[in-house]
């Protein structure tokens, strides 16, 4: 089953012993790692084992998750685990989506401040008044060498703050007032971020089925 049409699948239990993190991310391989820590996982890297980047070129969280684990669990011959995410704002349909890393690019690199802009700008031509909601998706695809693979998503519904505040974490966390918040994730200390974040709570499903 491949993840453009995954549907509910049998679980299966991770036996311990080494698990590839399918990510060149130094920020995602860490948070993944602590988060595994306790479940008696040898963790590797993709980059510690210089496997390539496979290219992303799903349509879906779903897709290009499986798409990370797969090449990675296929070159290794290990069980591997690969995070996909992105902001989905509702008044732009989702956008940036799935091309949330995307809305960053330059020609010399990732520009978090430009992509922020670009939300603000696009919401900005919207209507006055229009809706400020959105939310951060990770899913996690967990691949075996045999072929099979699982998912898991998890979510955090926000609304986007007018200006960028904070200097903690990443990416478009200076935006972002999870519900039940007044502060941004930037202005939160990284611990009460990853308590939770959208990928605590894939987190939170993956631990509950595998282990
Ligand atoms: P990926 O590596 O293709 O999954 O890119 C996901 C992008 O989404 C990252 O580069 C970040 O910009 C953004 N993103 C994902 N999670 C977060 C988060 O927790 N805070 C801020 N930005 C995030």
């Amino acid at each position: 089953m491949s993840a453009e049409g995954h549907e509910p699948q049998a679980i299966r239990k991770l036996a311990r012993g080494k698990l590839v993190i399918a990510s060149h991310n130094e920020g995602k391989v860490s948070e993944m790692r602590a988060l595994l820590a306790p479940y008696g996982m040898d963790v590797v890297s993709a980059k510690e084992l210089d496997l390539p980047e496979p290219v992303e070129n799903g349509t879906t969280f779903f897709a290009n998750a499986e798409i990370k684990a797969r090449s990675a669990a296929d070159l290794s011959g290990l069980p591997s685990l690969a995070d996909d995410s992105g902001l989905c704002v509702d008044a732009l349909n989702g956008d940036p989506g799935v091309y949330t890393a995307d809305w960053a690019e330059t020609p010399t690199g990732r520009d978090w401040t430009l992509a922020m802009r670009k939300v603000q700008d696009a919401l900005a031509a919207k209507e006055p008044g229009t809706s400020r909601s959105a939310h951060f998706v990770s899913v996690l695809a967990l691949a075996w060498p045999d072929g099979h693979v699982e998912w898991f998503e998890g979510r955090v519904e926000g609304t986007l703050a007018d200006a960028p505040r904070g200097v903690e974490g990443h990416g478009y966390d200076p935006i972002f007032v999870p519900e039940g918040d007044t502060r941004t994730f930037a202005e939160m200390p990284e611990s009460e971020k990853n308590g939770i974040s959208h990928r605590a709570d894939a987190f939170r499903q993956l631990v509950a089925a595998v282990f």
